[in-house]
């Protein structure tokens, strides 16, 4: 399961609660990601957070060793990846969203000291850009497939092309928009995965890979 944004990082007190509650309600064996946004509300005005901020939330989130923790910096600042990596090496960072062209995605490779990959499919150039990125990298991949079923059975028909697959994130509001953009919608199964559903009138297929419920 994922969470985050809504002020997160910036009452050391409530991240502490909060996670602490999240904790406590997630099943046995579920893991816990996180993603505070890479700005916060200022009166009105987004801003990036102070890195005495950032080094405080990620002394927090340590505590509660969360699968990841995602683009919580400028999506642009590789570097800061690298030097909060090296402040918190046993923490596993993931970014990757905002990036678009294989270019973007190379000085992310080599500028920062990311974990996980998370292109998505809508921003970054498509298949194109994630099947040269999957040939360039044994790093973990897990796409950005926020909001629509479109987006979802995009993600899961790439994640199924990779070696090793681990999560496809799987956004489970109910609004029209998020489940009604496609005639047949996904859904989770009981066990918290996702079917990759076959082409129609091809032969059926039974992979099936976990998810990452946000
Ligand atoms: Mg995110």
């Amino acid at each position: 399961m994922k969470f985050g944004w809504g002020g997160f990082g910036m009452d050391p007190g409530l991240d502490r609660e909060n996670l602490a509650a999240i904790r406590d309600a997630l099943p046995a064996g579920h893991q816990l990601m996180v993603d505070p946004g890479w700005y916060v509300d200022d009166g009105g005005r987004p801003r990036t957070r102070t890195a005495d901020q950032i080094r405080t939330m990620l002394s927090i989130l340590s505590d509660f060793q969360p699968y990841w923790v995602e683009d919580f910096v400028h999506p642009e600042d590789f570097g800061q990846y690298r030097s909060f990596k090296a402040e918190f090496p046993g923490l596993r960072f993931a970014a990757g969203e905002q990036q678009a062209t294989i270019w973007d995605f190379r000085r992310l490779l080599t500028e920062s000291d990311i974990d996980v990959l998370q292109p998505d499919l809508s921003r970054c150039g498509g298949l194109t850009v994630a099947l040269a990125l999957r040939a360039e990298t044994d790093r973990e991949i897990v796409t950005h497939s926020w909001l629509t079923d479109l987006l979802h059975a995009y993600s899961l028909h790439f994640l199924a092309t990779l070696p090793s697959v681990t999560w496809v994130e799987f956004n489970v509001a109910q609004s029209e928009l998020s489940r009604g953009a496609c005639s047949s919608r996904l859904a989770l199964e009981p066990d918290g995965t996702v079917a990759v559903r076959p082409e129609s009138g091809s032969a059926s297929r039974s992979t099936r890979i976990s998810y990452d419920q946000s």
